[in-house]
């Protein structure tokens, strides 16, 4: 197993690219390094506000279809929908360039089950933060879809294919945003766009940024912020990392319950991805969306009842 716990940031890396069992495997790690090489593109094109504005977009689309879809449909079947839109999700979400949604969400569903034990793949308790935010990424081991894992949604064949040829809408949304940047460029100058720049921006640019955000939550929410409920896990709660990722920062709230479609438990757990699910319920687009059930908010009063007791009694003891 890998032990990386100690040891300079180098030393991390290097020990992690000598491993013998879970070490970089050079083919499975180039897209990831390629796109983050293609990052550097946006310093080689001419600037513009739409280019981000399109980088901005789909930031925002992608990082739904991964919580929304990938997440919370995928992965804990928190909510219903219809056999089109979630075609839509797993193909919205493979844009993100993170492999099918059968490999993503049965990987999570194994994260669930060991989560922060020895077994749970990407657990930074165990294995550091480099290994748990991108370093298990680079692994061929870690590269193929247990399907017995997600059987409820491998036994759709468009499903099957996506994972499969999940290269395909990467792919598709490069080559899109090229033309739509040669299209737009002449017919409306006053964009100041081309291909180039919103293949910079829109697929090297955001895809990075949305990479980032999605391995914060393997990564951080089991690092910082704070500890609603006492799980079995290191998973915590944190504003700042449900304001990136649109609402998955209340991990601590998730592990406690995973089903639940709406991860910020209170108004100001500030929780996108539910709002938007909640606006596409009303469009009658999914259904079914589950709420965290009443006995939660009762354990969460009393564990800051009790908590508040014990902070009282040990200031008194102090103060004594
Ligand atoms: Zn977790
Ligand atoms: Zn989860």
């Amino acid at each position: 197993m890998n032990q990386q716990t100690s040891g300079s940031f180098f030393a991390r890396i290097k020990d992690h690219l000598l491993h013998d069992e879970e070490n970089a495997n050079l083919i499975d790690s180039t897209p990831l390094a390629l796109m983050h090489l293609g990052l550097l593109m946006v310093f080689f094109v001419p600037f513009s506000w739409f280019a981000v504005a399109v980088a901005a977009f789909l930031y925002v689309l992608r990082v739904f279809a991964l919580t929304g879809g990938y997440h919370r449909y995928f992965s804990h079947n928190s909510y219903k929908t219809g056999r089109v839109f979630q075609f839509v999700l797993a193909f919205t979400g493979g844009m993100a360039a993170q492999l099918g949604a059968l490999w993503w969400a049965a990987h999570h569903r194994h994260h669930h089950q060991y989560a922060d034990t020895e077994q749970d793949i990407h657990s930074p308790v165990r294995k550091g933060f480099f290994w748990s935010h991108i370093g298990w990424l680079l692994c061929r081991k870690y590269a193929t879809t247990e399907l017995a894992r997600i059987p409820d949604f491998a036994k759709y064949p468009e499903l099957r294919f996506l994972d499969r040829f999940h290269a395909v809408p990467p792919v598709l949304l490069g080559f899109g945003l090229y033309f739509l940047g040669e299209y737009l460029g002449p017919r409306y100058p006053g964009l100041h766009t081309s291909g180039w720049q919103l293949v910079a921006w829109g697929f090297f640019f955001s895809t990075v940024l949305v990479y980032h955000a999605t391995f914060c939550i393997n990564s951080l929410t089991h690092m910082i912020g704070t500890r609603r409920y006492n799980t079995k896990d290191h998973s915590r709660n944190s504003l700042v990392l449900a304001l990136v990722t649109l609402g998955e920062g209340w991990h601590n709230n998730h592990h406690r319950y995973p089903v639940s479609t709406r991860q910020g438990f209170y108004w100001w757990e500030i929780d996108v991805t539910y709002y938007i699910l909640k606006v596409l319920e009303g469009l009658g687009v999914v259904w079914d969306i589950r709420p965290p059930p009443e006995k939660l908010y009762e354990e969460a009063t009393l564990l800051k009842a009790q908590r508040s007791t014990f902070n009282l009694q040990r200031a008194t003891s102090k103060g004594g």
